[in-house]
């Protein structure tokens, strides 16, 4: 079955997906260099089996691109707050032009200096964070990145939403092998994952999260209606607030619970600041940092343990032999 509920799914050349995503997007007013670089980010999710970030967005699109803020055609230019920060304003577009805009100077920030900030403003946000520090590791740095969205998860201990869904994604550079790469939401769940529990009408896990009126529940409307719960009570819920702090006040933009003001009530996606950490893996050590993370990566693959990112590499090495799947409904939908 796939994600939309059909189960006809054809596979289209990597060129072709980028085109009908840029093409939607065009179609809707966006910019060329905005729809190009949103389009390469969704295809690089739908290619690499990462299906709530890929495709499916699009329809979602309309809501954020008709928000009275948005901008189909942001210009951001990165300004050198100092020698090894960087910020750059995504003026009410999509972050992902003003990330892509930001990265080659951090990039040369972290190589001259050991470590180096990019500060991402104003953008609405819609897409997963591994295809930014995956690039950056890339270039043999190593990376965090983070971002807050929307009041939707309650603290651990509280009833009602404060805290983002606030993904953590973070890189490491590795010689012979696509770098270490994870990425997900400080929530027990995604948002869209309990939306599924709903639509196919099921009930969720325990500990994902509670009614309105701030009690435990496993009915996914409730808790889609009330509060999402952060993953492993306090220890998620301190995570989901270093992240608040560290691309909210910390680079001077806002938090879950003001993006969720800012959107009143137009569904769009949340529209805040990213923060993108970069070091010098060999900065501190004397020993060659690369070498000493393999011996820890061998001790995952004596245990049959498996590395996070492993799976995506290889829906990419398929994707690649085999073309990109996508449902043919879900064509039928975007197709302009
Ligand atoms: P998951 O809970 O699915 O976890 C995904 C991460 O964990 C991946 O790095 C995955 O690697 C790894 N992983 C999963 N299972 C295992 C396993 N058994 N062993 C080792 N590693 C494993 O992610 P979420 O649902 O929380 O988040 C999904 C995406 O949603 C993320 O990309 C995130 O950026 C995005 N998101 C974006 C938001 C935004 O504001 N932009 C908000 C919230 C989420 P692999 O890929 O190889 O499976």
């Amino acid at each position: 079955m796939t994600q939309d509920g059909s189960n006809e799914v054809i596979r289209l050349p990597e060129s072709a997906v980028l085109a009908l995503a840029a093409d939607f997007l065009l179609s809707h007013g966006l910019g060329a260099d905005h729809a190009g670089s949103m389009a390469r980010i969704l295809t690089a999710a739908q290619r690499d089996g990462c299906l709530s970030h890929g495709l499916q967005r699009l329809p979602g699109t309309r809501d954020t691109i008709s928000h009275p803020r948005f901008n189909r055609t942001p210009d951001p230019k990165p300004v050198d707050v100092s020698a090894a920060i960087t910020r750059i304003d995504a003026q009410y577009g999509f972050s992902c032009l003003a990330v892509d805009r930001g990265l080659s100077s951090l990039v040369e920030k972290a190589r001259t200096l050991g470590v180096a900030i990019l500060a991402v403003n104003n953008g609405f946000h819609s897409t997963a964070l591994w295809p930014v520090v995956e690039a950056i590791a890339d270039h043999g740095l190593v990376a965090l990145s983070m971002n807050p969205t929307h009041a939707w998860v309650a603290p651990s201990g509280g009833r009602q939403g404060l805290l983002g869904t606030n993904p953590l994604a973070f890189a490491w550079p590795r010689r012979d092998a696509p770098p270490y790469v994870f990425d997900f939401a400080t929530s027990a769940a995604a948002r869209a994952e309990i939306a599924r529990y709903r639509q196919e009408g099921r009930t969720t896990p325990e500990g994902w999260g509670l009614d309105s009126d701030g009690e435990d529940t496993r009915d996914p409307a409730a808790i889609l209606a009330g509060a999402m719960l952060p993953f492993g009570g306090h220890k998620g819920s301190a995570l989901a607030t270093m992240i608040e702090l560290m691309a909210g006040p910390f680079i001077a933009d806002r938090t879950s619970r003001v993006s969720m003001e800012f959107d009143a009530g137009a569904s769009a996606a949340p529209c805040h600041g990213e923060l993108i950490i970069a070091f010098s893996p060999g900065i501190l050590g004397d020993e060659d940092p690369l070498d000493a993370a393999e011996s820890l990566f061998q001790g995952f693959r004596e245990q049959d343990a498996r590395l996070p990112g492993e799976r995506r590499y290889r829906e990419r090495e398929t994707s690649h032999r085999l073309g990109i799947p996508v449902s043919k409904s879900l064509l039928e939908r975007i197709r302009v």
